[in-house]
């Protein structure tokens, strides 16, 4: 009864500390969680039913816009939403250099052109000063991601996007209930993708996804290609796909959605606490730009001594990453394309300097400041 839980990862006198413990969040709404998994089971609500229902209603109300319609995973959500919104084969969509390879595979799976664009230094996320520079007669849309839970700089896409007839979906993998100007991210755009993959600030125990937009016409399209073209069942309007999200998922995200936003502020405060141990180390420490609500997906520090800090950390028994390690552009899969650094030096030198250290809403006070203090220590 009540017996207290002693994370594996955290042994006296010789302290690890995980870059994300999931386990340590179940255990505070196990209850709950348990609880949905056997409702779901006993009613065989496998696919579909009406907890799906009820958590697209419910998250398209806690992001605050009018569709949300599940999906298998982020990479689908962004896929198929491109599709939704108009954009042909042959097309081209502005991207960031720096993002998880899903934002331009999506763009090159419905056969248009991702087109790579450098990132602002400062928050990681594209730069609208350089979209003109990048801009084709076959550029029909722009997908800024906010990355690490930071906002991209929406006001300045938008208008931009506006003055060019362009598609902006937003790839909010990264960044539930980040917000600019009190208005939250995936309302500016014309649509917004979600990934709920476990370690998302919003995580399923497998893998999710959704599609968000205000636009009737986005939703009922994207919800039809989700479910292999049909709204209604054995009533195909088109060929589609199977891209669901599944019953289990559903109601496991149902289960954790009422506890986004305190472990939203979580992270806000575990921020703001490294912010303050770390002020003096001589890490490039993460910027808010001013009005911008940053959900802290990940606390990422820089340092020219990036790869001895990070083996020290490793050695310290300390979960650390790098998100992420080679710009996209310069991939192997993008080899064909011929691009050098010269092209994206901001996000080349981000890419060498980057480390993304233990972040997660149950990270308690000791692990932090164990954490700090590794970090204050001069690079060997
Ligand atoms: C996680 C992620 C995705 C893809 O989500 P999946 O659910 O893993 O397919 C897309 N974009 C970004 C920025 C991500 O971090």
């Amino acid at each position: 009864m009540g017996k207290k839980y002693i994370s594996p990862f955290l042994k006296i006198n010789n302290m690890q500390v995980p870059f994300v413990d999931l386990y340590a969040q179940y255990l505070t709404i196990k209850g709950d969680i348990d609880q949905a998994i056997e409702d779901t089971i006993k009613h065989t609500r496998f696919i579909g039913g009406p907890v799906k229902t009820a958590f697209e209603e419910a998250f398209a109300a806690y992001v605050g816009v009018a569709h949300c319609v599940g999906c298998g995973n982020g990479t689908d959500a962004i896929e198929i939403l491109l599709q939704a919104l108009g954009i042909q084969p042959g097309d081209e969509v502005l991207v960031p250099a720096l993002s998880w390879i899903s934002t331009a595979e999506a763009v090159s799976a419905i056969g248009a052109r991702p087109v790579f664009v450098d990132i602002d230094p400062d928050t990681y996320t594209i730069d609208p000063a350089l979209l003109q520079a990048a801009l084709t007669d076959k550029t029909r849309g722009i997908i800024p991601v906010h990355l690490y839970g930071h906002p991209a700089d929406m006001p300045a896409i938008m208008a931009f996007a506006e003055a060019h007839h362009l598609k902006v979906l937003e790839d909010c993998a990264q960044a539930h209930g980040a917000e600019i100007g009190g208005k939250r991210i995936g309302t500016w755009g014309h649509a917004a993708s979600f990934s709920f993959y476990p370690g998302k600030n919003l995580g399923a125990y497998g893998d999710a996804g959704g599609m968000l937009t205000d636009d009737p016409e986005v939703a009922r399209t994207a919800r039809m290609i989700a479910n292999h073209g049909q709204l209604v069942k054995h009533q195909h309007h088109m060929e589609g796909r199977n891209s669901r999200l599944d019953g289990l998922q559903a109601a496991i995200l149902m289960a954790k959605l009422p506890h986004l936003e305190a472990w939203t502020e979580a992270r806000i405060q575990h921020a703001a606490a490294y912010d303050q141990l770390l002020a003096e180390s001589g890490l490039g420490l993460p910027l808010i730009r001013p009005g911008a609500r940053h959900v802290f997906h990940l606390y990422v520090v820089r340092s020219q001594e990036r790869d001895a800090l990070r083996k020290r950390l490793q050695a310290a028994g300390i979960g650390c990453s790098v998100h992420y390690p080679t710009p996209m552009p310069l991939m192997d899969a993008y080899a064909a394309w011929g691009h050098t650094e010269a092209d994206f030096p901001a996000t080349v030198k981000a890419c060498q300097e980057i480390l993304s250290i233990p972040m997660f809403p149950e990270l308690t006070v000791e692990q932090l400041t164990y954490v700090a203090d590794q970090l204050r220590l001069q690079p060997v």
